[in-house]
């Protein structure tokens, strides 16, 4: 076991202080994670509520590369993990695109990348969790021992049921570099067939895709190989998202593969001017990070300068619509008609994805065994017509979302009505689960946090 960090005895040092710490606060207030980064699009209600403060929960603190495993503190960016793993020749299962994800928030908010279509969530290649619960509690949560419902129930709980502070996760073997086959669809009946094929025969090892509109799209397909003949690098002047309509062919290392998207947050650095040449010239590749992007949209939350100027100069108000949403794929054409004819965003992210072990249910994010699903991530603002409220867009996708049999991720904005939201997400389940591991409700409730935005 290759030790990368701070030791047993240190972590067990911080969760004693957490512990301490989380006992101080008063059992009445409400409890919030003080943490580094987030990626946590809803906006919240300002609160002076007591902040647990999880920061130092940032080691890796081993990586076993013969068993091929590594034990991880929650609060670890995927940057910091793949950094540890990449020079095993490993990586975690699941690499969520956005640098700043921590292990801990993309296992209890769900996430999602290129190799979802055959290692499902991250939550799948978790084999063990130690968890500060809402009652002061820490437990070790695995599938199949005692605390096994808080195992299953912790994905999509969104910290609602307790904090993890140490994962225990299964890598997978890597090769050095990754060939890219950039290949084009016009038609996305077309599209949507290939992805089923290839996922369902696994010939290579990522699928991703990209719609530029109803009739550009592409589908990304990325293969390990252990030579290549060029490297292409997106990480300063040049632009990924761009690179797949002019190139049908392309190699990246696996490094710059996992981050392929973070470099300009997909294609919604746009927003910021910074796919201007001489802007990226001058930002240099520090600066070209999602995280970086999200502190502007932090100050735009704080300021509304940007939205007053706007107002100045006439400009319609604006929602936001920043969601990832699923479909089964025999509806996800009919999902791509109604977004490109409603919602007027692109380009569009799709992502298959499929649950890897059909045998097992997480009951508060519950996918169809064996059914491929194919994700929708479409981060923007549309203009609202007068009169229009903010939410209409939202709502719209929402009913559709409902009307295919799809789910939509809870790490934005949501509508739902009680009756819906617990319908959807588990209610039952999620209700044991609660009276379990918070009984005093010192941490918010699921709806609350997720469509009350508390
Ligand atoms: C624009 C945008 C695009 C996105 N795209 C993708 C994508 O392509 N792929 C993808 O996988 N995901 C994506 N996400 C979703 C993202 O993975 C989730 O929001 C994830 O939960 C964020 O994790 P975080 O570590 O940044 O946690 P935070 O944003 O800090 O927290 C998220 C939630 O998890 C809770 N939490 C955090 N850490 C822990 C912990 N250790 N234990 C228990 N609860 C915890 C927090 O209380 C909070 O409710 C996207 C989000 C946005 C806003």
């Amino acid at each position: 076991m290759a030790s990368s960090g701070a030791a047993d005895g240190d972590h067990a040092q911080r969760v004693a202080a957490l512990v301490a710490q989380y006992a101080a606060i008063p059992p009445d207030a409400p409890v919030r994670l003080a943490k580094r980064t987030s990626n946590l699009f809803r906006d919240r209600a300002r609160s002076s509520a007591p902040r647990l403060d999880v920061r130092p929960f940032d080691n890796v603190l081993s990586v076993d590369p013969v068993a091929r495993t590594a034990c991880v503190e929650g609060m670890v960016t995927y940057e910091k993990l793949v950094d540890a793993t990449l020079p095993h020749g490993l990586m975690p299962a699941v690499v969520p695109q956005l640098k700043t994800i921590t292990l801990g928030g993309a296992v209890t908010g769900l996430g999602i990348e290129s190799s979802s279509f055959r290692n499902g969530c991250p939550h799948e290649s978790v084999l063990e969790m130690e968890v500060l619960t809402g009652d002061g509690r820490v437990v070790i949560a695995r599938p199949d021992d005692e605390h096994a419902e808080l195992f299953r129930a912790f994905p999509n709980s969104y910290g609602t049921l307790g904090y993890a502070l140490r994962l225990d996760i299964e890598l997978e073997p890597i090769k050095p570099y990754v060939k890219l086959r950039h290949v084009r669809f016009s038609d996305p009946v077309a599209f949507f067939a290939e992805m089923d094929r290839v996922c369902a025969t696994r010939e290579v090892d990522f699928v991703d895709g990209t719609v530029f509109s109803g009739t550009e799209m592409y589908l990304t397909l990325g293969q390990f190989v252990d030579n290549a003949p060029y490297l292409s690098d997106y990480t300063w002047t040049h632009i990924y998202y761009r690179s797949i309509q002019t190139y049908a062919e392309d190699y990246l290392t696996v490094r710059d593969y996992l981050w392929r998207w973070d470099t300009d947050w997909f294609w919604c650095s746009r927003a910021f001017g910074v796919q201007k040449p001489w802007v990226r010239r001058l930002m240099g590749r520090r600066l070209l990070r999602s995280d970086v992007y999200w502190r502007i949209v932090a100050l735009e939350r704080r300021t509304h300068l940007n939205a007053r100027v706007e107002r100045l100069r006439g400009k319609p108000q604006r929602e936001e619509v920043v969601q990832d949403i699923e479909v089964p794929i025999d509806r996800a054409g009919e999902f791509l008609e109604f977004f490109l004819r409603e919602i007027p965003i692109e380009p569009i992210w799709v992502c298959p994805l499929r649950q890897r072990n059909p045998d097992v249910e997480w009951p508060l994010y519950t996918f169809t065994p064996g059914t491929q699903y194919v994700n929708f991530g479409f981060w923007s603002a549309v203009d609202l017509a007068p009169g229009e409220a903010d939410g209409t867009h939202n709502r719209l996708i929402e009913a559709k979302v409902g009307e295919l049999g799809g789910r939509k991720s809870l790490y934005s904005t949501s509508f739902y009505s009680p009756e819906e939201f617990w319908r959807l997400y588990n209610g039952a389940a999620y209700e044991v689960a609660k009276k379990t591991y918070d009984p005093g409700g010192r941490l918010l409730d699921l709806y609350a946090k997720c469509v009350g935005r508390q």
